[in-house]
């Protein structure tokens, strides 16, 4: 089906959403996204896998990338996409085809932009880190993500949302030895030793650190336990799974540092690792789309793809249409308000 960037942004971001993406199935929507752009003399565009990167190349001393993610999470019942008042509903409207139909009619109308601009459209966001279509073009062409400033095009609520915080997940396991449970004084409880880690991880107080001017907020959680191999043994081993999310203000080695630290004498076994971001906002690039934009920035909570931005040397923002509380809910949805309001912001930027 052929998308139409001259389309009313709503009637776009429906074209763009009726056709299916759900991780692992983009080809046909980023067939239909890469010959929209072909069609445009003022882009070059490339291909690699499921992924579409156009760009303008008129030789500005500054280029800006504008990305967003072509998949979405599975389906629940939530297309063909609906319009309801000044709301449009269905998979993928706010995380994040409302972002992806703005950087689309934005890159059909900015011919010649301010700077030159980097439109970049990648699969598999929405599943394991390895398949990430942004982390592969990263691989396979870094030339393709360069640039001075980076805007991803997420669900913020239109409004900007500065650097990411690191995530870390590590097992801690206590060990102890086996037994007939009635005779358990021929054993030892790994299962109770655990009460002493998990006591550490509820007294934990984590930080809230101000990081060019955003505020980052910390936390250390358990978010798994198992023990037990039966209902009649002492159990010999537990083991707790613990995330720490922090701020942009430590690295990874850092914030492994730190984990240790608090789990002194006991072995921790890493499981994931994604570095955090810095907002970036004090570059040139960066202070010019806050102007272009306005209101006032605030720090992202979770991990999304400006850190591989961060990780490549480019500063990255997210900004854009619908609540980022209502993605990957069955009733999504994107205010049509919200999508004029980041393609005017965009065309304000760059035009
Ligand atoms: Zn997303």
């Amino acid at each position: 089906m052929a998308l139409d960037l001259s389309a009313a942004l709503p009637d776009l971001l429906m074209a763009v959403t009726d056709i299916e993406s759900v991780s692992g199935n983009e080809r046909a929507l980023a067939d239909a996204v890469e010959e929209a752009l072909v069609a445009l003399p003022h882009l070059t565009v490339e291909r690699d896998g499921d992924a579409v990167v156009a760009r303008t190349t008129l030789g500005r001393g500054t280029r800006v990338v504008v990305a967003g993610h072509l998949d979405t999470v599975p389906l629940a019942a939530n297309l063909p996409s609906w319009r309801e008042g000044d709301l449009i509903y269905g998979r993928g409207t706010c995380d994040m085809k409302g972002g992806v139909a703005v950087a689309l009619a934005a890159a059909a109308q900015l011919s010649e932009p301010r700077h030159d601009v980097t439109w970049i459209f990648y699969d598999n966001e929405e599943v394991e880190a390895v398949k990430n279509g942004l982390g592969r073009l990263a691989r396979n062409r870094p030339d393709l993500l360069a640039g001075d400033f980076a805007v991803l095009m997420e669900p913020t609520g239109a409004r900007i949302e500065g650097g990411c915080q690191g995530t870390l997940r590590f097992e801690v396991t206590t060990s102890g030895t086996a037994a007939h449970s009635a005779r358990s004084w021929l054993g030892h409880n790994a299962i109770h030793d655990a009460g002493v880690l998990l006591r550490t991880l509820a007294d934990y107080e984590p930080r809230t650190v101000e990081v060019e001017g955003l505020e980052y907020r910390e936390g250390l959680n358990a978010v798994g336990i198992t023990g037990g191999i039966a209902g009649n043994v002492i159990p010999d081993r537990c083991t707790i799974t613990v995330n720490f999310r922090f701020a942009p203000d430590r690295d990874i080695a850092d914030a492994k540092a730190h984990c240790a630290q608090v789990f002194a004498g006991h072995d921790l076994v890493w499981t994931d690792e994604s570095p955090a971001a810095r907002p970036g906002l004090d570059r040139p690039a960066a202070a010019e789309f806050l102007t272009a934009v306005g209101g006032e920035p605030r720090a992202k909570y979770g991990w999304t793809d400006v850190a591989r931005f961060s990780a490549l040397g480019v500063p990255a923002v997210n900004f854009g249409p619908a609540d980022p509380g209502k993605a990957h809910t069955d009733d999504e949805f994107c205010p049509v308000a919200d999508l004029h309001a980041c393609h005017d912001a965009l065309l304000r930027w760059l035009g």
